[in-house]
């Protein structure tokens, strides 16, 4: 699409991803889909999400696997089925998505931040044994961006201590470490099906795996109100149900996952390429990490008014995440300052997503780059 800008350039509009060019990718299958979801007169819980759940824990190499309402959902009920609560910490990354830590919030109990690795932006492994307490019930590492934290180094410290690792993998489905999945290392793994996370639905939806029988019994529970047959209530639950017409799309979807993250690595190994020469830290893949690149990450001193100058000529680039969590207005009483977590903090103002998805023409791409080559030649 061309237009023209303030300063009369051409410009060239290229989303932050583009969900409807991969809805058109599969448009007759998934409209087929949905009909057949109407059409069945079943619409919550049903066949299809059963379905789902086998192939997304067949996916991830697990047993088991609970659709719930979304991802925020997937670790709040995995919270309440541990029996966490006040008086209880779990430990977090500072750099993620808010529902890492709001969960912990919501359960009652306390989030605790340990800072990040500076290079994969995870939570990182060494800092952790230092914040664990008697309270400590559980940690959450999150793969942030799409790769992988370092599970071995986590699990390891969580075993000694007798804590369960709940992995936030909501924006890393399909990335692994050591060709182990992402969310079926720790006790249990959670997904987004976010309409933007490498798997998208097309409204809410969220997946727990785990290989705990005990657990996904307790979860199956816990999402339909506490109750097992229905009317009968032996604890007090959510409403947290995928929908079958979510599942039933998303079931389409699956199988092109693979070939969607290989293509975002195809089109990551050419930014890294092409902007080599450029003042930017650009994503680093750490040993044993298959990263899915749910976002490009690059890091620049100039952050704001790259960003600003993208935006300019029509690029859909995005700060993520501009406040680190443990400075959130929310957290002021958790005795965190400035200072606190200097990683975190520091990633905070030098980090932006450029466009990445898996149907991204290369002409898009190439603008990309010429609009961030010309931002730094007019700097000089
Ligand atoms: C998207 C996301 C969530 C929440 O998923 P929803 O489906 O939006 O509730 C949790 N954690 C991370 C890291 C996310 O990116």
């Amino acid at each position: 699409m061309s237009m023209l800008n303030t300063n009369q350039m051409p410009i060239r509009s290229v989303p932050l991803l583009d969900t409807v060019a991969e809805y058109n990718s599969l448009k007759v299958e998934l409209d087929a889909a949905v009909s057949k979801v109407l059409a069945s007169g079943h619409y919550i819980l049903g066949p299809e999400v059963k379905a789902l759940e086998r192939e997304v824990a067949d996916f991830c190499g697990t047993q088991f696997g609970i659709g719930v309402a979304n991802g925020t959902d997937a670790l709040l009920l995995l919270l309440d089925a541990l029996g966490i609560g006040p008086g209880d910490e779990v430990i977090t990354t500072p750099f993620t998505f808010f529902a890492s830590s709001e969960v912990i919030s919501q359960i009652g109990a306390t989030p605790v931040f340990v800072d990040i690795d500076p290079i994969s932006y995870n939570l990182c492994a060494e800092k952790l044994e230092a914040v664990i307490t008697p309270r400590t019930k559980a940690i959450i590492p999150v793969h942030i961006f799409g790769q992988p934290a370092d599970m071995d180094l986590i699990l390891e410290v969580a075993d000694r201590h007798g804590i369960a690792v709940i992995e936030d993998a909501c924006q890393a489905i399909g990335s692994s470490f050591k060709d182990r999945r992402s969310g079926s290392m720790g006790l249990a793994g959670c997904f987004s099906f976010f309409p933007t996370k490498n798997l998208g639905g097309y409204g809410d939806g969220g997946m727990i795996v785990t290989n705990d029988e005990e657990l996904a019994k307790k979860l199956q529970i816990l999402r339909a109100h506490g109750s097992k047959k229905k009317y009968y209530h032996s604890m007090v639950g959510y409403n947290s149900r995928l929908d079958e017409i979510q599942a039933a799309l998303l079931r389409v979807k699956l199988p092109h996952l693979p070939v969607w993250n290989e293509a975002r690595r195809v089109k990551a190994d050419r930014y890294k390429e092409r902007l080599a020469h450029l003042p930017i830290q650009l994503p680093h893949e750490l040993p044993d990490r298959y990263s899915i690149y749910h976002l490009f990450i690059i890091q620049t001193d100039e952050r704001d008014s790259l960003l600003q100058y993208l935006q300019q000529n029509g690029i859909g680039a995005g700060a993520y995440y501009p406040v680190a969590l443990h400075l959130q207005e929310v957290y002021q009483d958790l005795g965190y300052q400035l200072g606190s977590l200097p990683e975190a903090e520091y990633a905070s103002q030098r980090t932006l997503a450029l466009p990445l998805h898996p149907h991204m023409a290369s002409e898009d791409q190439d603008w990309v780059i010429e609009v961030v080559e010309r931002f730094f030649s007019e700097r000089g």
